[in-house]
């Protein structure tokens, strides 16, 4: 449930975190050598890439989820629906990395770093040097319905006829509603959330399955969780921390954190010790 109420901006707080907590928070990033973030449409909102609430809500009306959402929807209405994806495609090949993106792109220098996300865009990518784990697939990929040739990036336009057999029969590269997300992806996310050290969950509170359960499956081997996102809830059990904020402030503020927390464990001890310690 969401709360009402609105979790302290203050000297002893950060991000609705008690400054104790904080400080915990950014010892276990700066010290994670397997971390795992899961993302969602929070991250890309501050791309400037409406989510599926707010303003996004109102994108989404029921008769448009039938229509392009659903695989049924796209195959009886597919001229209006590849037309919509390919305006949708634009948009999003237009939205740009913000500074949550570049935190996260410095984290990548600290360890092994797994990105499992929601989301079909690809401004991850364009931060990161990390693969990226799409469990809802991606807009800039496609398949045709008639060859079954698959472009993993860098699709030919969905309007225009397939150039391996030449029918209009492209599909986007997403997982419609009902549709299974490939199982070598899921795999390769629930692997990387058991062996983390860390879960960062960014721009989503991660309550949808499948991806809930990628999270949950971190949680149930032990693997602190930590939910970065603008909208607070107060029953997510698998999050030992919550930051109550956008992934552009939140993440940078956590990251400076956990690097200084990183420069004084790696600080060296002081002439007379490494002198008994033989360094
Ligand atoms: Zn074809």
């Amino acid at each position: 449930m969401r709360a009402l109420r609105k979790p302290q901006h203050d000297a002893t707080s950060s991000f609705g975190l008690p400054a104790r907590a904080f400080r915990e928070l950014a010892d276990a990033l700066g010290q994670a050598k397997r971390l795992l973030v899961y993302s969602g449409s929070g991250l890309s909102a501050d791309s400037g890439l409406p989510t599926y609430r707010g303003e996004g809500k109102r994108l989404w009306t029921p008769e448009l989820l039938v229509k392009v959402a659903t695989f049924e929807g796209f195959r009886a209405n597919s001229e209006f629906a590849r037309a919509w994806y390919e305006e949708q495609g634009a948009r999003l090949s237009a939205a740009r990395p913000h500074e949550g993106h570049r935190a996260l792109r410095t984290i990548e220098n600290w360890g092994q770093v797994t990105h499992v996300t929601q989301n079909v865009d690809r401004v991850l990518e364009q931060a990161l040097a990390a693969r990226v784990l799409h469990i809802h697939g991606s807009f800039d990929s496609a398949s045709c319905l008639a060859c079954t040739h698959l472009w993993p990036a860098q699709r030919p336009p969905l309007t225009q006829p397939c150039p391996k057999c030449g029918q209009t029969a492209l599909r986007p590269g997403i997982v419609m509603q009902g549709e299974v997300p490939p199982a070598d992806v899921m795999d390769a996310s629930f692997k990387a959330a058991r062996a983390a050290d860390l879960v960062l969950v960014v721009g989503t509170p991660a309550e949808m399955y499948p991806g809930a359960a990628i999270v949950e499956a971190a949680h149930d081997a032990g693997v602190p969780v930590c939910v970065i996102n603008p909208e607070w809830c107060d029953n997510l059990y698998y999050a030992r921390w919550q930051l109550y904020g956008g992934a552009q402030e939140a993440l940078p503020a956590l990251v400076a954190q956990a690097q200084s927390s990183r420069a004084q464990t790696d600080r060296p001890l002081p002439w007379f010790w490494r002198w008994v310690l033989q360094l």
